[in-house]
């Protein structure tokens, strides 16, 4: 089992990345963001209180998002998978220390977390442009500013928590695509 996280503020370009990782190195690709867009699409109750904190650019609550992934892990149970990339979990410190804990239980850990590293004029850019075709609630310059501030305030202190496990890489986030890929593939061959 291979376990990635990918994380950085928003609009870093974790989810283009997952997706080029997902191909490359056969993983399974859990997308918080994207579980709980499902939800709200599907307008089930867990959605509708989503949408009340994703529309203001807040996290929704450690235990609910904990509580899903959970889920999704023992859905994963008995399949063949290479392993896991986490894109967008965990953002706080709790999910992280709930996530290990998720991760004893079943025998394995995180190996890597992927910091992508993007200048915050950039990380505007790219969310404002998103904005024009994404249809999210979340990509207005108001509630991308939230986002950010949410990040630098709630998940600065997930990515010290695994530089302490010695499980971080910083990876400079700015470029083309295929730049940024070909840094993090270099990092995620280094270290397995
Ligand atoms: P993302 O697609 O990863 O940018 O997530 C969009 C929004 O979903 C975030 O701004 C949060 O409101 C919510 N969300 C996604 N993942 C989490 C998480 N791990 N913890 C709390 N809220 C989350």
């Amino acid at each position: 089992m291979i376990n990635l996280i990918i994380c950085g503020a928003p609009g870093c370009g974790k989810g283009t990345q997952s997706d080029l990782i997902v191909r490359k190195y056969n993983l399974t690709h859990i997308s918080t963001g994207d579980l709980l867009r499902k939800e709200i699409a599907a307008n089930t109750e867990l959605g509708k209180v989503a949408y009340q904190y994703i529309s203001k650019g807040q996290l929704v609550p450690d235990q609910m998002i904990i509580d899903i992934l959970a889920n999704k892990l023992n859905s994963l149970q008995n399949s063949n998978t290479n392993g896991i990339i986490l894109d967008g979990f965990p953002r706080t410190l709790a999910q992280a220390e709930a996530l290990e804990k998720l991760f004893s239980e079943r025998n394995t850990q995180t190996d890597i977390l992927l910091d992508l590293q993007v200048d915050e004029d950039e990380l505007i850019a790219r969310l404002l442009k998103r904005g024009k075709t994404s249809g999210r609630s979340d990509d207005n310059l108001e509630t991308i500013k939230k986002r950010l501030d949410v990040y630098y305030n709630q998940t600065k202190p997930v990515s010290d928590y695994y530089q302490s496990l010695g499980k971080y890489a910083g990876i400079y986030g700015m470029g083309t695509i295929d730049e940024i890929f070909g840094r993090i593939s270099n990092t995620i061959d280094a270290k397995l």
